[in-house]
């Protein structure tokens, strides 16, 4: 299996620490509002990867973080006037729910940053042993950049660039170089806070991560993975703290994930050009969004657009409605050996299953996997009907099942897929009539008829039931 490093900017075979055995840590959101489908893109990507791993036998230790102590969170319980933690609390609830509708698999262990502390202020009283961090007089704890030899191998950067990049700003505090990063800072007033041998205060982003991939897998992982914003200062700092702490490579492979844009640019937060998971899952079922993340290539940037969405859907559709025929086809398809052309089929599907699989083995091309399922449904389609035997119905439906699965591809899922369009559409109607735009609420009304849904206006509402 070929996996793209990071590290070495090449396709490199993977090999495991331990045979048969896959130790992986994503860094996870941090928690002050609802994820953006752009935080969604590492979700479904590496969830997918796990996927595959565990389809190839391998045992997946997945650990994936909730951040739960930032600024932003603080910013945001000051506004509301509760704890942070009722903050971080509610987010990493709508997170799992978001993660349940895009199918994404809950990780072996998601730890929480401020569960943790403990495991933060070991690291760093080693560091500061080694000599790799220092204590400033404020009670700042900074790690001494220029100390590690290895700082800027992941990101490829060499530390002159970076002290270029730095004139402009002024030496903050008590530094004693500008690269030097903080491992731990002083409280500030109303913010949550620790006890620690230099000051009353809490931990720096990058150590959480180190300190929590150590604890849930050890000093040293096969994977670390996170979108290509985490490279740099994020992973480049982890690494350089994790390696100077423990004296062992930290991650034999390093994926990122490219961006999800929006009309070319980022999807942030900041740059306020998201959608959230939650949004999109009122007009689509989450399936649609996690087909349209696989179907480019996870190191591509991929831009969205409701034209892709809607492509997305409607391939998504047809591989259901394929397997839902097989299945229809199940009970009354004779019990009967293979017959010569039937045997040509099964190898087609064999050959289409080496298909997929030599494309998630190309550092996980989800892209070309996705086409092989669609070959495999154009078979079923063209090849398996009421005359086939029993034994080639089911072998192509499972063999499609297996493949969608591993994409988190659920295939009985097709009526909720549908149900979602038909809700997208009794909303939009609700909005014609309130705009007495009556030509199109009845043209609405008459679509859904067609396909068999009756509505009926209650006091809670539109209702609607299948005819
Ligand atoms: P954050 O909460 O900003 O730390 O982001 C959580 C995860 O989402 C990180 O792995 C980020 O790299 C990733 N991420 C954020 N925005 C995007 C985006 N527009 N496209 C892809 N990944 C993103
Ligand atoms: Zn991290």
């Amino acid at each position: 299996m070929k996996v793209f490093n990071t590290l070495s900017r090449r396709k490199e075979e993977f090999v495991p620490l331990e045979p048969g055995k896959v130790r992986m840590y994503v860094c996870g959101p941090t928690v002050y509002n609802f994820i953006h489908i752009g935080n969604a893109r590492p979700m479904i990507v590496f969830d997918t990867v796990r996927r595959y791993f565990e389809y190839k036998g391998y045992d997946v230790n997945y650990v994936s973080n909730f951040t739960d102590v930032d600024d932003k969170i603080i910013n945001k319980a000051i506004e509301e006037g509760v704890d942070a933690s009722v903050i971080s609390e509610r987010y990493i609830a709508e997170c799992k729910k978001d993660m349940e509708g895009m199918n994404v698999k809950p990780a072996t262990t998601h730890p929480l940053a401020t569960e943790e502390i403990h495991g933060m202020l070991k690291m760093i009283e080693t560091l500061i042993e080694k000599g790799y961090a220092y204590k400033a007089e404020d009670g700042t704890v900074y790690y001494r950049t220029r100390k590690f030899k290895d700082y800027g191998k992941l990101s490829h950067k060499n530390l002159e660039d970076l002290q270029a990049g730095h004139r402009e700003i002024k030496v903050v505090g008590e530094k004693e170089d500008e690269l030097d990063f903080v491992l731990w800072k002083p409280k500030k007033d109303g913010e949550p806070y620790w006890e620690s041998p230099w000051c009353d205060g809490r931990p720096g982003w990058h150590i959480e991560c180190s300190v929590m991939a150590k604890h849930y897998l050890g000093d040293e992982i096969d994977i670390h993975a996170g979108g290509e914003d985490l490279i740099f200062p994020h992973h480049e700092n982890e690494i350089a703290q994790s390696e100077a702490a423990n004296g062992k490579e930290f991650a034999k492979y390093w994926m990122h994930n490219a961006f999800l844009n929006i009309d070319n640019r980022k999807m942030s937060k900041s740059l306020g050009n998201f959608f959230t998971v939650r949004e999109i899952s009122e007009k689509y079922d989450l399936q649609v969004l996690r087909f349209f993340m696989l179907s480019a290539h996870y190191r591509s940037p991929l831009n969205f657009s409701a034209e892709l969405m809607e492509a997305s859907k409607n391939g998504l559709v047809r591989i259901l409605t394929a397997v839902e025929r097989l299945g229809e086809l199940l009970p009354s398809v004779a019990d009967k050996e293979m017959t010569e052309e039937e045997l040509g089929v099964q190898s087609q599907v064999k050959e289409l299953v080496a298909k997929y699989e030599a494309s998630m083995e190309d550092d996980f091309n989800t892209a070309d996997a996705i086409s092989a399922v669609f070959e495999l449904v154009k078979l079923a389609n063209t090849s398996v009907d009421e005359k086939s035997s029993k034994a080639l119905v089911e072998s192509v439906k499972t063999t499609v099942e297996r493949l969608c699965d591993v994409l988190g591809i659920i295939t009985e899922k097709k009526e909720e897929l549908l149900d979602a369009d038909i809700e997208a559409l009794i909303e939009e109607r609700q909005q014609a009539r309130k705009d007495k735009n009556f030509a199109r609420a009845d043209e609405i009304r008459d679509t859904l008829a067609a396909k068999g849904i009756l509505l009926k206006d209650t006091r809670e509402g539109v209702k609607w039931t299948r005819a």
